[in-house]
């Protein structure tokens, strides 16, 4: 039953970093490469000494790789497995050996005529040569579309989510081009695309995350940083219910910093804590302030699920709210990254005590293989919230629409809210009336905007509004 359940769970995960990029005219060609190749895995494996292997796969490892003479013209590519630990940790016994056996498989296919190399926790990189540059994004899609094929492992079907990243700057030592190519990969997984280029942004990154502290203590008592309100719609009534709170920092000199890149460094440098309880009291203050002036609406503020490992978490936030005469059914917290509460008791604790005080709890990005279904029955959400990726492709793609269907059943049977996120035309609000989802969220209905312009919509007769 458990394996069930967990194949189920990496099955919904997996499926989702590829989902949107299917490129499925390759799958029946790739798949004929894949019994090809399967013979020239063995062959593939060196003899070098047993610190430049990697000893699961035999393949040569980043030290190998870094220790080639300069790449020069050539292009460096590195593959990330999403999900990688997950499935270490679920896959029984010798299984994950034969999971890395079928990536790397799946992997020859792009790196055909070079050597693949195999380094820690699923991560693979290999070169690319000069004349080949022009077939690079080909052979990712390629890629893409035979990752989403299911690898079987005993009993077990898995999913494996897979992500790139591409270093084709010709500068730099062996180690720094790898490094890049790697860096790109992490981006590619936070920003949940197939793939990304290492860019000289990334450059100057660097510079800027050794001083990350210091820059957000500066950019939070300088008002750099600020709170923007999305509004939320119920989709039968088309009334105004409620607003998310997201974070923005608009830099002096980098301009508007993606909220996806400074919360993931908050969160590496122990910083995110305070960003939250920064927002979150923006959030709380702004939503007593409408409620002064008898506009009742629902205020919707993100917490990253490390974060409920504070066990003084929960009683800030009482704080918060008594300071500012908020009753706690009129805050949702919205948590993403399940998937980390499952080991942890003080996490269970903290969603507990969240819910006594009476605060909503949402599970977002429902879909995405952070947040999945397992946690559904651990966390008693009051609201899911249906990942923008599947929203926002739902009216091209059957297959999206279908998940966005199951998703709002779900979400009914468990006796919880359905709210969509990422609506960009009129065509898939339509889509959503139809399948009975009761919240939307995108910018078809109104963009994350200052909260004076939010005011004046909310002040706004709603037979002047444009929802
Ligand atoms: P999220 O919680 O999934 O927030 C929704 C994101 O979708 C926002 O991106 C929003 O601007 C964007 N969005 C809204 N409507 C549409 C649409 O129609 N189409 C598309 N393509 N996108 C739409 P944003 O503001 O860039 O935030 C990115 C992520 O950063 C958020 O994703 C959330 O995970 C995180 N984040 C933002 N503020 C906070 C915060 O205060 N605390 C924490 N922990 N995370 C935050
Ligand atoms: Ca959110
Ligand atoms: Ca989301």
């Amino acid at each position: 039953m458990a394996a069930t359940i967990g194949s189920t769970i990496i099955l919904i995960g997996g499926k989702v970093v590829l989902g949107t990029m299917l490129v499925t005219s390759w799958i029946g060609a790739a798949l004929v490469y894949v019994a090809a190749i399967a013979i020239n895995v063995s062959r593939t494996r060196r003899r070098s000494s047993a610190q430049r292997e990697n000893p699961v796969s035999g393949l040569p490892n980043f030290e190998a790789l870094r220790s080639l003479p300069p790449f020069g013209s050539a292009t460096v590519i590195a593959a990330k497995v999403v999900n990688f630990e997950d499935l270490a940790a679920f896959i029984p016994g010798d299984g994950i050996g034969k999971l890395v056996e079928q990536v790397t498989r799946r992997l020859q296919l792009a790196s055909q005529g070079t050597t693949l190399h195999h380094d820690l926790d699923g991560t693979f990189a290999w070169l690319v040569p000069y004349y080949q540059h022009s077939q690079i994004e080909g052979q990712l899609a390629g890629l893409a579309a035979l990752f989403n094929a299911p690898l079987t492992i005993g009993d077990l079907r898995v999913d494996v989510a897979i992500a790139f990243g591409v270093n084709d700057e010709f500068e730099g030592s062996n180690a720094q081009r790898l490094a890049a190519a790697l860096v790109a990969a992490e981006r590619a997984i936070r920003t949940r695309a197939l793939w990304t280029k290492y860019t000289p942004r990334q450059k100057d990154d660097a510079g800027w995350q050794l001083s990350f502290h210091s820059q957000l203590e500066d950019a939070l008592t300088g008002g750099d940083i600020w709170v923007a309100f999305q509004p939320q719609y119920e989709i039968a009534t088309r009334r105004l219910v409620g607003v998310e709170a997201l974070a923005r920092w608009t830099h002096p000199t980098r301009g508007p910093i993606p909220p996806d890149e400074f919360i993931i460094q908050a969160e590496k440098s122990q910083d995110i804590y305070r960003l939250t309880l920064f927002v979150m009291d923006q959030a709380i203050r702004s939503a007593a302030q409408l409620r002064e002036r008898g506009i009742h609406i629902n205020m919707s503020v993100n917490l990253s699920a490390a974060l409920l490992d504070h066990s003084d978490l929960v009683g800030t936030i009482r704080v918060m709210l008594t300071a500012h005469h908020l009753p706690p059914e009129a805050l949702t917290i919205e948590i993403t990254e399940t998937a980390q509460i499952e080991n942890s008791r003080q996490a269970r604790q903290t969603l507990a005590q969240l819910r006594r005080t009476g605060i909503r709890l949402s599970i977002d990005d429902y879909g995405t293989g952070q947040s999945n279904l397992e946690y559904l029955t651990e966390i008693e959400a009051d609201e899911i919230k249906i990942d923008k990726r599947f929203v926002s492709t739902m009216r091209d793609s059957q297959r999206n629409r279908e998940v966005v269907k199951s998703t709002i059943d779900l979400a009914h049977r468990l006796g919880a809210v359905a709210v969509a996120e990422g609506i960009e035309d009129a065509e898939t609000m339509a889509l959503l009336v139809g399948l009975g989802c009761d919240v939307g969220q995108g910018y078809h209905l109104g963009k994350p905007q200052l909260f004076s312009d939010l005011v004046a919509i909310l002040t706004t007769p709603p037979n002047s509004r444009t929802a």
